[in-house]
C-alpha cells in the first residue's frame, strides 16, 4: 500500500507516517514546509517539496502509483481565519478543490481527511455525536464543513471514498520521541503549557474561569496524537476494503478542564505552574465533549491514551 500524505511535515501528518511506516505501508510525503518541519521527515518516506495550490506538481505526485491520500494540509488556527479569510478560502477551499481534482484525473479512489470538532460550532448538546448539526462559528469550521461537502459530491460524481476525521483537541507527541520539530508559534494549550514549562512564557493564561463547568473552566476533549493517527491507517485500510464514506469523531469521551490540565502538568513536573486569569477568549464554548462510539464500532478505534497526565508527560518530553 503507497500513501500520499499531504501535509505529512506537520503535527499530525508526521505522526500518521511514523504509523503508515511501522505498519509496512510506503508514505510519500507532500508538504510545503510552510508550517511542517524538515526534521520531521522520515528516512523511509518519500517526500515531494510542493504547496497544494500548485495543481500540477500535486496531479504528478498523484500518479505515482498512490492507493489513498490522507489529507491534512490546511490553515488551522481559528483567531486568524476569522482576520484572514481570504487566506483561509485560499489554502483550504481552493487546496480541496485541487486535491479532489487532482485524485479525480489520476484515478485515486481512497481519501482520509482532517477535520475537526469546530464544523459543530456551539455544542447544543454532549457528549457531541456525528449526527450534531453543523454550525461553525469560525470561518476555518466553515471551511472545514465545505471541505466535507466537496467530498461528498466527489464521491457521488467521481466515486471518490473518503473519511472525514473530526478531531476534537489533538495534544502530546510520539511517546519515544521520533518527531522532533514542533509548532513554531503555539496557539493551543499544551504547546503553550509546554514553553510556560520551559521558561519560554512567564505564565500561562487561563481564558475564563467563570464557565459553567464543575471548576469554572473550560472543558475539553484531549486526544493524543498517536491514537490520531492510528485511526487514520485504520480509515485508510476500511476504504480499501470498499467499505462506504463515512464521518467520524475522535475524541476520549473524557471532559478535562483547563485548571485539571494545569493540575496534571505540576503533578509530571513536580513544580508549580504559574497561571493567570484572564478574560474569556471570544467564541470558545464551555464544554467539547465527543462522543466517539462510531468510531470504536465501525472503525474499530479505541484510543490508548486516556489519562490526561499521560498525555501531557509525551508533550512536555
Ligand atoms: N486556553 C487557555 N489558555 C491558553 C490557550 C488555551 O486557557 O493560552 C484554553 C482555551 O480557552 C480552551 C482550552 O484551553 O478552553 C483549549 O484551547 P485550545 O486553543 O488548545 O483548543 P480549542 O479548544 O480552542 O480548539
Amino acid at each position: 500500500m503507497k500513501v500520499l500524505v499531504i501535509g505529512g511535515a506537520g503535527y499530525i501528518g508526521s505522526h500518521v507516517v511514523k504509523e503508515l511506516l511501522d505498519r509496512g505501508a510506503q508514505a510519500v510525503v507532500y508538504d510545503d514546509l510552510s508550517s511542517g518541519h524538515k526534521i520531521n521527515l522520515f528516512p523511509g518516506a518519500g517526500f515531494v517539496e510542493g504547496d497544494i495550490l500548485d495543481y500540477p506538481k500535486l496531479k504528478t505526485a498523484m500518479e505515482d502509483g498512490i492507493d489513498a491520500v490522507v489529507y491534512l494540509a490546511a490553515k488551522k488556527a481559528v483567531g486568524e481565519s476569522m482576520e484572514n479569510p481570504e487566506l483561509y478560502a485560499e489554502n483550504n477551499l481552493i487546496g480541496a478543490v485541487n486535491v479532489l481534482n487532482a485524485m479525480a484525473k489520476s484515478n485515486v479512489k481512497a481519501l482520509v481527511f482532517s477535520s475537526s470538532a469546530a464544523v459543530y460550532g456551539m455544542p447544543e448538546y454532549w457528549p457531541i455525536d456525528e449526527e450534531h448539526p453543523l454550525n461553525p462559528i469560525s470561518f476555518y469550521g466553515f471551511t472545514k464543513v465545505e471541505m466535507e461537502r466537496l467530498m461528498e459530491w466527489y464521491d457521488r460524481l467521481r466515486g471518490i471514498k473518503y473519511t472525514a476525521l473530526r478531531y476534537f483537541n489533538a495534544a502530546g507527541y510520539d511517546a519515544g520521541g521520533a518527531i522532533k520539530g514542533r509548532d513554531r508559534n503555539p496557539q493551543n494549550l499544551l504547546p503553550i503549557i509546554r514553553e510556560v514549562v520551559d521558561g519560554k512564557r512567564e505564565c500561562l493564561q487561563i481564558f475564563g474561569n467563570d464557565y459553567e463547568t464543575r471548576d469554572g473552566t473550560c472543558v475539553r476533549d484531549y486526544v493524543h496524537v498517536s491514537d490520531l493517527a492510528a485511526a487514520h491507517v485504520l480509515a485508510i485500510n476500511r476504504l480499501l476494503e470498499g467499505k462506504p464514506s463515512a464521518v467520524f469523531n475522535l475524541g476520549t469521551t473524557n471532559g478535562v478542564t483547563v485548571q485539571e490540565v494545569a493540575a496534571a502538568t505540576e503533578k509530571v513536573t513536580g513544580k508549580p505552574l504559574p497561571v493567570r486569569y484572564a478574560p474569556r477568549r471570544p467564541g470558545d464554548p464551555a464544554v467539547l465533549v465527543a462522543s466517539n462510539r462510531k468510531a470504536e464500532t465501525e472503525l474499530g478505534w479505541k484510543p490508548v491514551y486516556t489519562s490526561i497526565e499521560d498525555i501531557v508527560r509525551t508533550e512536555l518530553a
